[in-house]
């Protein structure tokens, strides 16, 4: 195969665009697609506060560099769970990762805030991975709104959109199906959050981070037993090798087609309220992080 480019020999082949690139080719087409995801949905522009959710993993680190050289002035933040190891060697990860290339980053201890991972993996008796997700997702959209970031970018790729699309189908979710997307404004305490990788999947990201030598952390978590929506992964993989472009679809048209539906319906739903204890929005009366501190302090 020839690089659809330059016509040089093509290294990365991508069936879904029926195309193949040669590696400097694919990191100008990787670019162009971030780019395109940002522009696309209107996300953000380089006069907006850009605060991104890193993880230490490839698709955070990778968005991060891919970011950077579009010429946007990103800040990273990254969350340290305190979980001993995985913790360190993460945040480790993060801070020479951003010194390297003289990026802004802020590192946000969760223990303290009275939640180190590994006391409310002993006192919680749910998932941890669900109960860490909602501290991270707090702390994040926290972090945003009390320093003034007015955007909120995350690392989740077309993959991890549809496989999330897909499990909310699956339960005809219809909340939901109204919130997901790749921009979801800003309401209230909530800043506007932003998936610049929504155009790319979890294969580009990969060969995007190898041709950059990005190194990374391979899982951020070692409560969890990998990936989320593994499963799902496997099938839309095995889908999308049968009719190639099938997962840019699905998620298309949700976008264009189902999304609109859902947000109609969800528009007569009650507005959030805030949380008696933090003030951030919460559906109940002390939101989830809250209370997760509460039975800690209990
Ligand atoms: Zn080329
Ligand atoms: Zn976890
Ligand atoms: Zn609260």
């Amino acid at each position: 195969m020839k690089c659809r480019r330059c016509g040089e020999v093509a290294q990365v082949a991508l069936p879904s665009h029926h195309t193949g690139f040669c590696a400097p080719c694919f990191e100008t087409y990787f670019l162009k697609q971030v780019e395109r995801g940002i522009h696309d949905h209107k996300q953000f522009t380089t006069e907006d506060r850009v605060l991104l959710a890193v993880s230490g993993g490839k698709d955070s680190l990778g968005l991060l560099l891919a970011l950077t050289e579009l010429g946007y002035s990103i800040t990273a933040l990254h969350i340290d769970l305190g979980i001993p190891v995985s913790s360190e060697c993460a945040r480790a990860t993060v801070e020479a990762f951003c010194q390297k290339h003289g990026i802004e980053y802020h590192i946000l201890e969760t223990a303290s805030k009275g939640l180190p991972i590994p006391l409310v993996k002993k006192h919680i008796n749910r998932p941890i991975c669900s109960v860490c997700g909602k501290i991270k997702r707090h702390w994040f959209n926290r972090f945003a709104y009390e320093n003034g970031f007015n955007v909120l970018a995350t690392g989740h790729n077309l993959d991890d959109e549809v496989a999330r699309l897909f499990a909310n189908t699956l339960r005809w979710d219809r909340a939901y199906l109204a919130g997901q997307g790749p921009v979801k404004p800003a309401e209230g305490k909530f800043v506007k959050k932003v998936k610049p990788l929504c155009r790319l999947t979890e294969y580009e990201t990969a060969v995007w981070c190898f041709l950059k030598g990005i190194e990374h952390v391979l899982a951020a978590c070692p409560y969890s037993g990998g990936a989320s929506f593994t499963g799902h992964k496997k099938l839309l993989a095995s889908l999308e090798e049968n009719s190639p472009g099938m997962k840019m679809q699905f998620y298309g048209h949700f976008l264009e087609r189902g999304k609109p539906a859902f947000e109609a319906i969800q528009e007569s739903a009650p507005p959030l309220n805030e949380c008696s204890h933090c003030g951030f929005p919460s559906s109940q009366e002390m939101c989830g992080v809250c209370r997760i501190k509460q039975v800690l302090e209990s």
